[in-house]
Parts: structure tokens; sequence; C-alpha cells
């Protein structure tokens, strides 16, 4: 199964193109073996989306877009787009079951998914007796509708990596994801711990690569968000001490001027060659955001005792 996005910044580019290079890049990971395939684009009026999803091959797919109604020759300067070919651990493939699996009938967030949720039984039971209707059987819906619940316990709006952090500190299993939010329009988180997970970034422009940002969080005994949970059911992840190192990275234009430039997001580097050969492997636990064309990963680094490492100490 595969994962791709397509992010595009200060750059024309028509609703085909977009669909275009999301087709194109499902189908090179093709040879991963999947068994439904969807992807969402962005509509025409803000935080409106149009999903399509079909069971079988991405021909299939690309047949179901021709026939549909959108405005295929709508140009967007910015957009931000995700796509999926599913191997089904949780439901049977159906259209139902099919990724881009959003939160809610307004599709508030909208995740892909590669891999496995092992504790999904616990959330999806925690979330339900909260009052949170699912529509699938995947155990992706539960990240979804998490990240929802998550937001929607916030008093002031966190930023969408601080977001997608709190609720990867409730998942267990292997994954790679990439989340889309109505609430965040134009940007993108993305994350992995197991599953393959890569960036291309394609400008004319010279980039440069900025860190910053390093910060020595301490220990991480944070309690889990998922208030009061019934007892033995939620795990609290990472509850030895431990001391993470959040490192950003940007990617800026030399001159700091705005610039086009697109990202894309895949499993495997065989659906971004085309594009570009500048490519970022992430590593397990990092946590990527794309906005306003730049992008920045906050990556952690763990030291068993409580002390950053002498290497960590050096790399400040
Ligand atoms: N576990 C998810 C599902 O069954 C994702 C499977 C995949 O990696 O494609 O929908």
């Amino acid at each position: 199964c595969g994962i791709f996005g397509y992010c595009s910044y200060l750059k024309e580019k028509s609703r085909k193109e977009v669909l275009e290079v999301l087709c194109a890049g499902l189908a090179r990971q093709e040879y991963r073996g999947y068994d439904s395939a969807g992807l969402v684009v962005d509509g025409d009026k803000p935080g409106q989306v149009y999903f399509f999803k079909e069971v079988g091959k991405v021909a299939g797919l690309r047949k179901k877009i021709a026939a549909s109604a959108i405005d295929v020759d709508k140009t967007l300067m910015e957009q931000v787009s995700i796509a999926h070919t599913r191997w089904a651990t949780h439901g049977p493939p159906s259209e139902r079951n099919c990724h881009p699996i959003p939160s809610d009938p307004n599709a508030e967030f909208i995740i892909v998914h590669n891999g496995i949720v092992t504790n999904n039984a616990e959330l999806r039971f925690v979330l339900e007796k909260r009052g949170y209707k699912f529509q699938t059987e995947t155990d992706t819906e539960s990240v979804a509708i998490l990240t929802k619940y998550i937001f929607d316990q916030h008093q002031e709006k966190p930023s969408f990596t601080d977001l997608v952090k709190a609720v990867l500190k409730e998942l267990e299993g292997s994954f790679a994801f990439v989340f889309k939010s109505a609430h965040y329009p134009n940007e993108v988180v993305t994350a992995r711990r197991g599953s393959p997970l890569l960036i291309g970034v394609k400008t004319d422009k010279k980039l440069k690569v900025d860190f910053v940002d390093v910060e020595i969080a301490g220990q991480d005994n944070s309690e889990s968000l998922i208030d009061a949970p019934p007892a033995g059911l939620l795990s609290v992840p990472n509850a030895t001490p431990k001391v993470l190192r959040t490192q950003s990275r940007a990617f800026m234009s030399e001159d700091g001027l705005p610039q086009p430039i697109e990202f894309f997001i895949a499993s495997d580097a065989a659906a971004i060659i085309e594009h570009t050969k500048r490519v970022l492997y992430l590593e397990d636990d990092d946590i990527a955001h794309i906005a306003q064309g730049e992008l920045h990963i906050h990556r952690l680094r763990r030291t068993e005792g409580g002390e950053p490492s002498p290497q960590q100490q050096a790399a400040t």
C-alpha cells in the first residue's frame, strides 16, 4: 500500500494537473500491492473538498474522476491534496473503508494511513462512549476521530504539529500518516513510526536548510489527553523518563522571499523522482509540517538516563 501527498504554493495548478500528479503518484506505487485507492483535493470554497474512492486499481479511480462533474479546469494557487492505496487490515476492501478517512461528515480532519493501530479497539471504545459516530470499520478512523476529539478539547487552537503530536502519543502500532484539515487550510502534517515515508521538495530557487528551535523538553510524563479512560483500556505511552529534543528544519529560499514550491509526500521514492531528486527520508517519530511553502521537521531524540548524550550536546 502507498501514501501520496502533494502541496503546491504560489504555483498555478489546475485541478486536473493536481489530480494527475496524485493518480500518477499512486500508480507508481502500485507494485506495493493494494485493494482500493482514494484521494481528496481542495474544493471551490474554503474548507470544501472533493473525495474520490474506488475499490480496485488506480485506473478505476481515474475513470471515476473523469466521469465526475467537478470543475477540473479551476486553477489553484495553493493547494494540499492527499491520496492512498489501501491494503485492508481492519474492515474489508470497500468504498466506505477507502482512505482518505474523514473525522466527521464535515471532514474537519482527513487522514491517509499506512500500517496498523494496535490499540484501535480501545480508542474506538473510548470515542464511541463519548458519543462519536464511526462510519467505517478501519482503525484509521479512530485516529481521525481522536484528532477531532483532541482538537475540540482545546480552548485555544493548537498548532497543527502540536495537535498531531498529542494524537500520536495515544497510538500504538506502526504507521505513516498524512493529516489535512479544514481548520488548517493549505497545511499538512505527516508523521511515521515503522512505515516508510519521504518528502520531495521541488523549487527553482536555491534552498537553505535551517536548524532552529532546538529545545530540551525534559521528561515526557505529560498525562494522556484522553481524560479518565476506562481502567486498563488506554495505556499511557512513553512512561519511562527520557529527554526529548525537538529539532525543526525549515527549507527557505536563500533570499528569504516567498517562492513557488512543491512538496511531494510518498511511501516510496519511485513515486517522486519524476518530479524532483531532492528527497528527505523521515525517521521514526518525525513529525513534518508543511505550510506557507515551508517545511519544518520536528525530530525527537531520546536518551535513556535523563541527560542528553554527548553527541546530542554537541549537536546544539
Ligand atoms: N489499517 C488501515 C486500514 O485497514 C491501513 C491499511 C494500509 O496500510 O493500507 O484501512
